[in-house]
């Protein structure tokens, strides 16, 4: 493959953006290009994007910077801007002013027409396209790569749920879900190549399938995902918490490789602010759920995220969100400053609120979690844990690394031949952020 055109592909944003970065990458192999690191050497570089925080755009509109510099250096090299930033309404001029360097713009919604794009852009044309809305039928080929440990699959895509703050239903469509055959199909044949740990993907998994007849839902395709041999885990992301069903966390309990990990966002402890983001449950319902996982699984770990700042929220309902955190005991929590999204509701919301104090509460919360987060994994030392074991620990190459069925990250010592497997590791010493422990 010496001579064989090169592809650096960079991600930016959440596993979906991941995932269709991937199939980018499927796409451009089968037109001949290797996959590299290196953007001196490359002739195509792909930039898949985000836009769900300002944050994210500023870090990519830095980095289209540097891609000119890099074609100036080497003016052959094509470049790529794909995904949810340009997908956004209006932005696809906005950006191309603003870059004209760039050879292909693509939305969202035809990133599968991709090698059309790129033999256009070969015959030394620049290309923009962007689809108002998808064509599901070919959302039915996703291109997954092979070979790998663990895979992301997409159960579904779009969401229909509109909180106010949220960009994602105007990039990603409406919600629609794949078939559950497909799905099967995909996991199977990754696991022939050998996956052993798969991510079920989607916005809100708990809707899954609120559209077939005969009923079939989220907890139906657990079930059967489980059965499939070789598989050692599965896990799934993200559960909304105003669909978590009895079923589901029952189907997760009585499972043999479902990991008894619920990433379940909050967004905010407080009703107020909870009514105004349109999450459509109070903390009351919130914690009632909690409360069943913790019933049913007892040594579930549960993971948020938590938006501080949204328009309107006070000091009292700052703290309503701190207290929160308290009685939830999340093992991890991902915390955003609330950020003006153009095109929804809450950016049109009046009291927004200012940076200074944005940046205050941030830090408080991180403060709380961050020591919720060490006690979470201060009660694990002297257990012995579930690791499917990833690789060499990339702090320190003499030790293994791998994560319990909650997602806890592991360093451990252990036999190198193990990679790819389960061992049982028993917990030494606990940090905010991993576990250290030894091969029983
Ligand atoms: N579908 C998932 C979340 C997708 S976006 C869900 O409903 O939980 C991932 C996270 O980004 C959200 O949970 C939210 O905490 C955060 N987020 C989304 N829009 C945001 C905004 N405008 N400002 C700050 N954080 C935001
Ligand atoms: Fe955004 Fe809400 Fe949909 Fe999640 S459920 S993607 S936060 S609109």
């Amino acid at each position: 493959m010496e001579n064989s055109k090169r592809v650096v592909t960079l991600v930016y944003g959440c596993q979906m953006s991941e995932r269709d970065a991937e199939t980018l990458t499927e796409i451009t192999r089968q037109l001949g290009y290797s996959p590299s690191d290196d953007l001196e050497t490359a002739d195509l570089v792909i930039v898949n994007t985000c836009c769900v925080r300002e944050s994210a755009e500023n870090k990519i509109l830095g980095k289209i910077g540097e891609l000119k510099k890099l074609k100036e250096r080497n003016k052959n090299v094509k470049i790529a801007i794909t995904g949810c930033m340009v997908q956004q309404p209006g932005a696809l001029e906005r950006l191309q002013k603003r870059a004209p360097h760039v050879d292909i713009w693509a939305g969202t919604h035809n990133l599968h027409d991709f090698s059309a794009l790129i033999n256009r852009v070969e015959q030394g044309r620049k290309v923009a396209e962007v689809w108002q809305e998808s064509k599901a039928t070919l959302e039915v080929i996703p291109l997954a790569e092979k070979g790998k440990l663990h895979a992301n699959v997409n159960i579904m895509y779009g969401c229909d749920n509109f909180c106010s703050y949220c960009i994602v239903p105007h990039v990603r469509g409406r919600e629609r879900s794949r078939k559950p055959e497909e799905i099967l199909q995909e996991i199977k044949s990754l696991v022939d190549s050998g996956c052993r740990e798969i991510t079920l993907l989607g916005q809100n998994v708990n809707s899954y399938g609120k559209e077939f007849s005969p009923a079939y839902d989220f907890a139906d395709l657990l079930h059967q995902v489980d059965q499939i041999p070789f598989l050692l885990r599965i896990r799934f992301i993200t559960s909304h918490p105003k669909d978590l069903s009895d079923k589901l966390i029952k189907t997760v309990a009585e499972g043999k490789n479902l990991c008894e990990h619920f990433h379940l966002p909050i967004q905010s402890g407080s009703n107020f602010i909870l009514e105004r983001m349109n999450r459509k449950y109070t903390r009351e319902y919130y914690l009632s759920r909690v409360q069943e996982i913790r019933e049913f699984i007892p040594n579930a770990s549960i993971t948020t995220d938590i938006i501080v700042g949204f328009p309107g929220e006070s000091e009292e309902d700052f703290e309503q969100t701190l207290a929160m955190m308290k009685e939830a005991h999340y093992a991890q929590a991902f915390t955003f400053m609330y950020s003006k999204r153009s095109g929804t509701l809450a950016a049109k919301m009046e009291d927004q609120i200012s940076l200074d104090v944005k940046k205050r509460r941030l830090q408080i919360l991180m403060g709380v979690q961050n020591q919720e987060s060490l006690e979470w994994r201060q009660h694990m030392i002297g257990e012995i844990l579930e690791v499917l074991v990833e690789g060499p620990s990339k702090t320190n190459p003499e030790r293994l690394t791998g994560r319990t069925r909650g997602n806890e990250l592991v360093v451990f010592k252990g036999d190198f031949e193990t990679i790819g497997s389960l061992v049982n590791v028993r917990i030494k010493e606990a940090g905010s952020w991993t576990l250290i422990g030894e091969v029983e």
